[in-house]
């Protein structure tokens, strides 16, 4: 009688954001299924490994790299992108709405606002960061990583921590799906590491993508 052979796959997968969006805690609930609130700076380059039954022929071993301390760079060195076959960009849902609270408020009253802006820019300047920045790490990625075939890797948006303030329904979400049309990511799933919202979901995606391109 013949075996059946297993194909086994290895991925590495870049996770790459803004410092305390929730890269760690992601990654923590995907591969281990647990979510600390206890804030804590991990430092170095930080692997975790996942293993899926994919179907009766393949095993895959995701590897998520964590860019661990280095955010405060706003980019990674080419070593560390090398043999990448995607990456997941992350953000947090709460500081963007925050941002947008702010233009909203500020077409509504006018000089007032823009006095309070003026007065607040410190808070306001360091809230805004998070979803400028999802454009700076993808061109980070883009510059810096291809597939084999000088396609570019599919890049995954997601927009953390969806679970305060109910972020997901004041977030435009066409927006958000238009930003992923014109600069050609995959799409992007609202999450939560905590509640363990779209953690499974946006992995099996991300992975059915893969799948397509190798
Ligand atoms: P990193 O710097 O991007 O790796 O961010 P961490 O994973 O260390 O998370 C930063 C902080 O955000 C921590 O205090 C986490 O507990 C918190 N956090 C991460 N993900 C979530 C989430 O989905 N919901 C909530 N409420 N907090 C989160
Ligand atoms: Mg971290």
């Amino acid at each position: 009688c013949k075996t059946s052979e297993i194909k086994e796959i290895l991925y590495k997968v870049l996770v790459v954001g803004n410092f305390g969006v929730g890269k760690t805690s992601v990654i923590r609930r995907y591969t281990s299924g647990i979510f600390s609130p206890h804030y804590k700076l991990t430092i170095g380059v930080d692997f975790a490994l996942k293993t899926l039954i994919w179907d009766e022929h393949t095993k895959i071993n995701m590897q998520l790299w964590d860019i661990a301390g280095h955010e405060r760079f706003g980019h990674m060195t080419r070593v560390y992108y090398k043999y990448a076959i995607a990456a997941i960009i992350v953000f947090d849902l709460t500081r963007l709405v925050c941002v947008m609270c702010g233009i909203h408020r500020c077409c509504l009253w006018g000089l007032s606002i823009l006095i309070i802006l003026i007065l607040f820019f410190p808070l306001f300047y360091f809230r805004q960061p998070t979803f400028d920045a999802v454009q700076k790490w993808l061109d980070d990625v883009r510059q810096k990583v291809v597939l084999e075939n000088d396609e570019p890797v599919p890049v995954l948006l997601l927009a953390n921590k969806c679970d305060l303030d109910n972020t997901t329904a004041q977030v435009d979400q066409s927006k958000l799906d238009q930003y992923c049309e014109d600069h050609n990511l995959i799409g992007w799933f609202p999450t939560s590491a905590k509640d363990n919202t779209n953690i499974e979901e946006a992995m099996s995606f991300l992975i059915e993508k893969i799948m397509q391109i190798s």
